[in-house]
């Protein structure tokens, strides 16, 4: 068997990863790559839960003019067409997956249920947990946190366009520096960019690490799971 550092982790998945370069909607060629990754933990017996973001399709704060529970709802069924765009790249290579909505839509998939998602990771099936909390005023973060309590992961890999916490904009500072590894106080009190605030107190409380790393670079999901330091580890 393989070196894996962890047995069951919890990826979170921007909206943003999923769009590529377009910035919007989907881009099936990053979503198979993607999917390839997780494959790939999949056969080293990882089991993996994953929750998509739903942001290249809408946000609840996009809706500026509406309803903010509407706007919400709205992020929240965008989700729901990310994680079936997911399911399908990984159908598509084999990999035995299911949807779980916390908004019930049972023609669509299965609503979430807990110890039937604990059952699917077990078989090594990848589970991905849809419409977020089912709550609007959160976020996908926090339905992460929220799911990796639930099912016990034992880590957070937090998928970003950024090789991990940095602290100021790497894009804009070339003096910004990285770090390695940070507390989830250092994050809340200097407002780092690594989680919004209901989602890092609730790994906090829970004592459930967060790994920061870039997605862009192929590869980087199972350089994570075998423990290998890249990103930036989020933890006590
Ligand atoms: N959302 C929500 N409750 C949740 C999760 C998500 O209301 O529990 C809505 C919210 O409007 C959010 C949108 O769904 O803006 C998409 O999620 P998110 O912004 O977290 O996606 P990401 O930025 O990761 O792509």
């Amino acid at each position: 068997m393989s070196k894996c550092k962890f047995k069951r982790v919890m990826l979170k998945l921007s909206g943003e990863a999923l769009a590529g370069t377009n910035g919007f909607g989907i881009d099936f060629n990053v979503a198979q790559r993607i999917a390839m990754e997780i494959k790939e933990l999949v056969e080293m017996g990882v089991e993996v839960g994953a929750v998509v973001g739903g942001g290249n399709i809408w946000r609840g704060r996009d809706g500026s003019d509406m309803d903010r529970t509407t706007a919400d709802y709205m992020g929240m069924l965008a989700t729901c067409i990310n994680a079936l765009a997911l399911q399908d790249s990984l159908e598509g290579l084999g990999v035995m997956t299911r949807v779980q909505t916390a908004i019930e839509m049972k023609e669509v998939a299965e609503p979430f249920i807990r110890r039937r998602a604990m059952r699917h990771l077990e078989k090594g099936r990848v589970v991905i947990f849809a419409a977020g909390t089912g709550n609007p005023y959160f976020s996908t973060d926090t339905t992460a946190a929220l799911r990796a309590a639930e099912i016990e992961a034992e880590v957070i890999l937090l998928a970003k366009k950024v090789d991990g916490v940095y602290d100021k904009d790497p894009h804009k500072y070339s003096d910004a520096k990285k770090y390695d590894s940070l507390s989830y106080i250092q994050v809340l009190e200097q407002g780092l960019q690594v989680m919004d605030s209901t989602a890092t107190s609730l790994c906090m409380d829970n004592n459930i690490p967060i790994l920061v790393f870039a997605l862009d670079e192929p590869g980087n999901i199972k350089r994570a799971i075998m423990g290998e330091e890249i990103g930036t580890m989020v933890c006590k």
